[in-house]
């Protein structure tokens, strides 16, 4: 499968087209989207059209951007003006967004060719694509597998070739998760670099949209678009674009890595030891490693457990039977409401609403949401801390290889604990990402997480590269 940008560069110079590049996706979705279950909808003619646009704009001598032709695969979340967009809930469905997520309008603008929506956890509450209410996806590289969540279905659509890039949205690990169960590079960005406006709110203090792919210098080029300032989100950070691309082979040279104990401390055997061995490759390539102990990350997930659902339940108010999707008929509106909500979310949503409303109610806000927000601060400090000592830090992505589906569905607690090592920079609001190093278990893929301080993300794909290029794949 050719990298993005290789499709763009063939795509430029006449050696391939736009149109070439989407048909070839579509045969691959033809042939594997039934078994594997990515995308919930395949938008064939207005990617068919937009395609036609970029070769047009070709033919005529505009530069048409960095991502010529290249077909993108979005998670179901985003907006984009008149596709179903579900966030793989019955509450949504039917509806079709008026406007467009500010990623996709950037996207197009750079030439890219979105091809369709993509299945997640139910409004990307989960780390399996097991709570989506149109079934999960199956993780490309061993189908009785999850493919991680709650961006399993970007991430499953880049594993099986259908596109060579994805956006997925990370509140609490859901692009790194993903990505390091699929073998894929996945970024989480520095909190208000990309614009959240047009991502359906789950927590809207940790949401962040970010990129999936195969290689580095992919995701480093499509985060490159993405970036930069947005006025319609009122979070979105100052400052234009980060020069990335141009940085990806700057190496390690110099650099201070922290190795985390409390980012890998639990893990699997096999994924300790990946982590040790990115640490020795970090080494190699002249970096300084330093152990490194941040106690107060140990309290982030039962934080994060608290923070995340009060934001939902507010944030999940809107769906009322009244403005968007579902409305379940009753004898008057508060019936109506109650039977909406009751039939059109899932178990899980419900599970998180009453979570937060309970965070949040008058006896127990001090106690729980109150408690949250301080650890919230601890941790914040922390990595500040670390970042005065270290320039990056290196801990791994996820407790174990992709699981069986089921092994962690009776039990909510096991399944909020795989995202244990990547809810810290969530809270803190720093960028981190996870590549492919090494492989576990029946020759499954390990990803390492790589963290860095707040808009460092140039020096963690110079590390990522570091390690993609140890781990074989110049
Ligand atoms: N798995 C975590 C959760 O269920 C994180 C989800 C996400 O990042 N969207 O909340």
């Amino acid at each position: 499968m050719k990298s993005a940008t290789q499709i763009a560069a063939d795509v430029r110079s006449g050696a391939s087209s736009a149109a070439a590049e989407l048909e070839r996706t579509l045969s691959v979705i033809a042939e594997r989207n039934e078994e594997l279950n990515v995308f919930l909808h395949v938008d064939i003619d207005g990617a068919r059209a937009a395609a036609a646009d970029v070769d047009a704009r070709i033919a005529n001598g505009d530069n048409v951007g960095p991502l010529a032709g290249v077909p993108i695969a979005i998670k179901d979340n985003l907006c984009q003006v008149g596709i179903p967009t579900t966030c793989s809930s019955k509450i949504l469905e039917g509806w079709r967004p008026p406007y467009n997520a500010t990623v996709i309008e950037r996207i197009v603008a750079a030439g890219a060719v979105p091809v369709g929506k993509t299945n997640l956890d139910e409004f990307a509450m989960g780390s399996s694509t097991e709570n989506s209410a149109f079934g999960p996806s199956r993780n490309p590289l061993d189908p009785t597998r999850v493919p991680g969540g709650s961006s399993g279905g970007s991430a499953a659509a880049v594993a099986s070739n259908m596109t060579s890039l994805s956006l997925g949205s990370d509140t609490g690990g859901s692009i790194r998760q993903p990505a390091a169960l699929c073998g894929l590079v996945g970024v989480k960005p520095t909190y208000g670099l990309v614009s959240r406006y047009g991502l359906i709110a789950f927590a809207s203090s940790l949401d962040q949209i970010g990129p999936f792919s195969k290689t580095v210098a992919d995701s480093a080029l499509l985060l490159e678009v993405l970036a930069g300032h947005d006025p319609k989100d009122s979070t979105s950070l100052p400052e234009a674009s980060p020069s990335l691309v141009a940085h990806v082979n700057d190496g390690v040279a110099g650099q201070r890595i922290g190795l985390v104990r409390e980012l890998f401390d639990g893990a699997d055997e096999s994924v300790v030891t990946a982590v040790r061995a990115a640490a020795a490759a970090l080494r190699e390539a002249g970096a300084k490693i330093v152990d490194l102990s941040i106690p107060e990350l140990e309290l982030t997930l039962s934080a994060y457990y608290l923070i995340a659902p009060a934001e939902a339940s507010s944030n999940l108010a809107r769906y009322d039977g009244v403005r968007y999707g579902l409305r379940v008929k009753a004898d008057d509106v508060t019936a109506m409401m109650e039977a909406t909500r009751t039939a059109g979310f899932g178990a899980e949503v419900k599970r998180r609403i009453m979570l937060g409303t309970y965070a949040l109610s008058a006896g127990y806000y001090d106690a729980y949401y109150g408690q949250a927000l301080k650890v919230r601060t601890l941790t914040i400090n922390a990595f500040a801390r670390a970042y005065e000592q270290v320039d990056l830090l290196l801990g791994a992505t996820t407790p174990s290889v992709a699981f069986k589906f089921g092994a962690k569905t009776a039990d909510p607690m096991a399944m909020y604990l795989n995202d244990v090592f990547t809810i810290p920079t969530n809270l803190a609001g720093d960028p981190a990402l996870s590549v492919p190093f090494t492989t576990g278990e029946e020759g499954l893929p390990i990803g390492v997480q790589l963290l860095g301080p707040g808009r460092s993300e140039a020096r963690l794909f110079a590390a990522a590269r570091v390690l993609e290029i140890a781990d074989g794949r110049p």
